[in-house]
């Protein structure tokens, strides 16, 4: 078997395990152009390169979020997911470092809102060190 051929079958068994499928694969130059076929039925090129490095679907253009992603992201910022993330639209129950539950969905917490709790203690803070200084 020649090194492109196996390279290809490398690159279509990559696919096949996450739902897509190779429709073609050009070596341009040094790279290789892929044509595909994603889980949700989009057909577009890429590098394989890119794919590799973590690129998928252009026209999904969302990276798939997972529990553990949730959890990571969140952890970032002293949260902890209470509930298992289904879309980024759909609030799920979380809890902040100050132990405050609350909902959030992916979508607002990825703009950088805040729990409104400790958001309203903080100004409640600020408007209290505003007096005292008065
Ligand atoms: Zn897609
Ligand atoms: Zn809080």
């Amino acid at each position: 078997m020649k090194i492109q051929e196996r390279t290809i079958k490398k690159i279509k068994e990559a696919l096949k395990n996450e739902g897509w499928i190779l429709l073609s694969a050009i070596y341009k130059e040094k790279h290789i152009r892929i044509k595909y076929l994603c889980d949700k039925n989009h057909s577009d090129e890429m590098y394989w390169s890119n794919y590799q490095a973590g690129c998928r679907c252009k026209t999904c253009n969302v990276i798939k979020i997972t529990d553990d992603d949730v959890k990571q992201e969140f952890a970032k910022v002293g949260w902890t997911p209470l509930e298992a993330y289904k879309n980024s639209t759909t609030y799920m129950k979380c809890k902040c470092n100050k132990n405050h539950e609350f909902y959030i969905s992916w979508a607002s917490f990825k703009r950088g809102t805040p729990c409104e709790k400790c958001q309203r203690s903080q100004q409640m803070f600020t408007e209290l060190f505003k007096e005292i200084k008065l």
